[in-house]
């Protein structure tokens, strides 16, 4: 079912419930006034009648009749007498000569009240004249009769003229009933459709949301629960084009890392095939070139193999697949170690290394990454320093940190490389990189770590004057 259906027939349900409500009890209400009005005028004709008649202590006299017929007829009531043994000597409505008819009315239920109290009172179809009565009666004692001292004198009121009126007012109230429960379910349909509207556009822009539409907005129209509805939709939708867009730029760095890693793997991999094939086709028996082709086919071997293994690399972190184990260690030892590995190539390439270690601290980080980190930035410095450079490994503490960098007097890196040096495959110069056996990814590998370390690879350089490599680490 709808929900506008629901909070329409539910409150249908509600007006036909309470207009009838309303009107039944007012409808008793009216009921029981009009039956005490009724009761309070009888009892004031009584009073009145009994008041003429005991002026006169003229009960039986015939002339009397004829000035009670006319206050009976006056009053709209019928009057009748009646002696203490229940026979009737006059009524107002049945001729005197048919008086000897009707029945002793002694066992009338207000005659036998009136008896016993005084004052009685009956409602009841009339078994002398036929219509229904509200009868009323009163006993008078001492009065002269002739027959016996005290006689009941009765006024009757025809209910027909009071059930006509109530008649009139239940129609009117059902009338009335009948107007506001079209009224108000006139209302209700207007009202559930207003109040389902907002509804209806939140629905809407949900589906549309979630065929894909994620611009879609809801508008807030009012700061009820249905406003906070409607705002936590259009943030939902927010986020998720964001994270879409997040994923899609993802997804188009996966595929040019792919389209990067497999160019990278042909370019070795060919020239080995090439290498190869020429020696099978006979180049091996020619001394001249034979050894100088195996020597570059293993150069791009040993190429392909360092490719690789910093793709692992790479991979592994990027995966987060590689277990960092953090400890306290000594900067002093892991620097003077790293550099003691690299001595060799720097003396190869003509260039000076150095370390400059103050005061030793112990800093807090995975040494083995830490020395892979060490290792390529020396390395780098190294390799893009022209022989007779110095390089420089520098620690020095700074209140709760260690600042690590690595200086050089190499070639040095445009300033608009700079932002995009640590990216994957991005080198300045990719000949020379390859031709220094770089493979490209050396400072990717190196960012990772470092931001591992909750720190940031800071680069500073000046073509032609050098490089600083930097960055902290925690100390004890
Ligand atoms: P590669 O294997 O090519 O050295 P890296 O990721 O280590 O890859 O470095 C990326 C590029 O950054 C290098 O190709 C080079 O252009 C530049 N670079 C890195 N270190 C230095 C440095 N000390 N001096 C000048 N250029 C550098």
């Amino acid at each position: 079912m709808k929900l506008r259906t629901k909070i329409l027939s539910t409150y249908l349900l509600l007006t036909v419930v309470g207009v009838v409500l309303v009107g039944v009890v007012t409808a008793f209400q009216i009921q029981t006034y009009l039956e005490r009005h009724v009761e309070a005028d009888l009892g004031e004709r009584l009073t009145l009648v009994i008041r003429f008649l005991s002026e006169e202590q003229l009960w039986l006299q015939k002339e009397r009749r004829v000035q009670l017929s006319t206050i009976a007829e006056a009053l709209h009531s019928r009057i009748t007498i009646i002696d203490r043994s229940g026979i009737v000597f006059y009524d107002s409505q049945v001729p005197d000569d048919s008086l000897s008819y009707l029945q002793n009315h002694l066992h009338r239920a207000e005659i036998q009240q009136a008896s016993k109290q005084t004052f009685g009172i009956d409602r009841r179809q009339s078994q002398s004249v036929g219509n229904a009565f509200f009868y009323m009666a009163r006993r008078i004692p001492g009065a002269s009769t002739g027959r016996s001292d005290s006689v009941y004198v009765r006024v009757a009121r025809s209910l027909e003229e009071v059930e006509g009126m109530q008649k009139d007012i239940f129609l009117t109230i059902g009338f009335v009933m009948f107007l506001a429960i079209v009224l108000i379910g006139f209302v209700s349909i207007r009202l559930s459709k207003t109040a389902t509207r907002p509804i209806v556009s939140i629905v809407q822009t949900a589906k549309a949301i979630r065929d894909g539409d994620l611009e879609q907005r809801i508008p807030i129209l009012a700061q009820d629960e249905l406003g906070e509805l409607s705002g936590a939709i259009n943030e939902m939708a927010q986020t998720l084009s964001n994270d879409i867009r997040r994923l899609q730029r993802l997804e188009q760095v996966r595929s040019e890392f792919l389209g990067n890693v497999s160019h990278e793997l042909r370019t070795p991999l060919f020239s080995l095939q090439g290498f190869l094939e020429t020696l099978i086709d006979g180049a091996v028996d020619d001394p001249a070139v034979n050894r100088p082709f195996l020597e570059k086919a293993l150069h791009h071997a040993h190429r392909l193999n360092a490719l690789l293994h910093d793709l692992i690399q790479i991979s592994s972190i990027e995966s987060r697949e590689m277990i960092m184990s953090f400890r306290y260690f000594s900067v002093r030892e892991l620097l003077e170690s790293c550099v003691a590995e690299m001595k060799s190539l720097a003396e190869k390439r003509g260039v000076r290394l150095s370390t400059d270690i103050g005061e030793d601290v112990r800093v807090y980080g995975d040494r083995d990454r830490l020395k892979q980190v060490m290792t390529n930035l020396v390395d780098n410095a190294i390799k893009y320093t022209t022989s007779g450079g110095t390089v420089k490994v520098r620690a020095r503490a700074a209140n709760d940190l260690c600042i690590i960098s690595v200086q050089d007097t190499g070639i040095g890196i445009p300033e608009e490389h700079i932002p995009r040096i640590s990216e994957r495959f991005y080198r300045v110069d990719r000949d020379r990189s390859r031709g220094v056996g770089g493979t490209g990814l050396g400072l990717a590998i190196v960012k990772h770590i470092v931001e591992a370390h909750e720190s940031q690879l800071r680069i500073q350089s000046t073509v032609n004057d050098g490089s600083t490599f930097s960055f902290a680490l925690k100390r004890a």
